[in-house]
């Protein structure tokens, strides 16, 4: 195993098979790679894209084994996937990137947030929440906060606003007294990412940073490169090249930041995957997040990150589908020659649901803007 360089026509497995499976499919077989995705959704997006579809549950043992004996090297796009399977295929001699530990902590915000903190990087202040009790002293640190579960918390779900001690003992209740972290509500400028690659060699690339607006909770825009000052976007991109570092990250993982008043920056949250955030690389940088996950499991060196235009990335939710199904005008979009429509394949659109998203590439981030959201208006 060890530094041994994983070549085409290799088998590469993915636990889960989303859009980012998906997408990540669709890079390892234009390489010339075999894919095979486990999910146990028979309309896995990633099953279009892949040569074998293990249609099974993620702790399934014939599946596990299965991918064991036939994948060269394994990764996720799913950060909920069961650790311990991750655990159990690298003791079967599999490559795997991310590790099962590194997908752990990233599973659990009390984990999640205690690393980021002890790697010295900073995090909004907060409170881990492993029991009531622990909400029995002064919380005035934490308030107004946000009660966010420790666990399974997605698109700004399984979080609760909270002002008074009062809110946060009946926001805990409301979430059957699991664990949460208790977080200060801090005063936003701006929210930034960064993607990171780092190989199993050392070699660590950041891409450039994007700064995100969300709608209700979900993604909204991804503007880049992100409109603050360059020596911040450095800091943003050194932080999550840093937590790679000291999580001895193999792969691509996703870091979100907020930006607060004077310059300072805090980390919310990373992913152990590549991120929605960062699919503007589909078409404005030499290699995409896809590819560099490739070439992260692969052993490869990572591919070069520069931003060749500036882009604006828009997401497409189910909201944009007619109530009885019918597509959007897409004919707006494809006319477009500077943008790019990338879909899911995905049959129902549901309100809130991801269903594709396209870029708009420009001369500037905020020519890219405007004619992205006259884009969304008229579809
Ligand atoms: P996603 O899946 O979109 O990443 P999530 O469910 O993991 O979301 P967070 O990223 O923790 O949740 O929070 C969702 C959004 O809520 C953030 O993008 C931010 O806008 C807001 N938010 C979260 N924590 C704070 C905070 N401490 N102060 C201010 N705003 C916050
Ligand atoms: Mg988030």
């Amino acid at each position: 195993m060890g530094n041994k360089i994983i070549l085409p026509p290799a088998m590469l497995g993915i636990l889960g098979g989303g859009q980012l499976g998906r997408m990540f499919a669709s890079a390892a077989k234009n390489m010339g790679y075999g894919v095979t995705v486990l999910d146990p959704d028979s309309h896995a997006p990633a099953a279009d894209f892949a040569d074998v579809h293990l249609c099974k549950s993620f702790t399934d043992v014939e599946a596990l084994q299965y991918m064991a004996s036939h994948c060269a090297a394994i990764t996720t796009e799913f950060e909920n996937v069961n650790a311990d399977s991750m655990r159990w295929l690298a003791e079967q001699g599999v490559p795997m990137s991310p590790s099962g530990d590194c997908v752990a902590i990233a599973q659990d915000r009390i984990a999640e947030k205690t690393f980021i903190r002890d790697a010295g990087l900073d995090v909004a202040p907060f409170l881990a929440v492993k029991t009531s009790a622990c909400l029995d002293g002064d919380l005035s640190a934490y308030l107004p906060g946000i009660l966010k579960t420790a666990r399974l918390g997605y698109d700004g779900k399984g979080q609760i606003r909270v002002k008074t001690i009062d809110d946060v003992r009946f926001a805990h209740a409301e979430m059957k007294h699991q664990p949460c972290v208790l977080e200060k509500m801090m005063p936003l400028l701006s929210e930034i990412s960064a993607i990171v690659t780092r190989t199993r060699s050392g070699e660590v690339t950041c891409f450039p940073i994007a700064e995100n607006e969300h709608e209700n909770g979900i993604l909204d825009v991804s503007i880049v490169p992100a409109r603050i000052k360059p020596e911040l976007a450095e800091r943003a991109r050194q932080m999550a090249m840093q937590l790679a570092e000291k999580l001895d990250y193999i792969g691509v993982m996703a870091v979100e930041f907020f930006v607060l008043e004077d310059d300072q920056l805090v980390i919310n949250e990373m992913a152990p995957r590549p991120h929605n955030s960062g699919h503007y690389t589909l078409n404005a940088t030499l290699t995409t997040q896809f590819e560099q996950q490739v070439r992260a499991m692969c052993g490869l060196y990572p591919g070069k990150t520069d931003l060749l235009s500036p882009t604006v990335m828009v997401n497409l939710l189910g909201d944009s589908w007619g109530e009885d199904g019918s597509e959007p005008r897409w004919e707006v979009l494809m006319t477009a020659p500077n943008t790019k429509l990338h879909l899911y394949g995905k049959k129902l659109a549901r309100p809130g649901r991801k269903m594709g998203h396209f870029n708009v590439l420009a001369a500037s981030a905020d020519a890219a803007l405007e004619q992205a959201h006259a884009i969304k208006e008229t579809l």
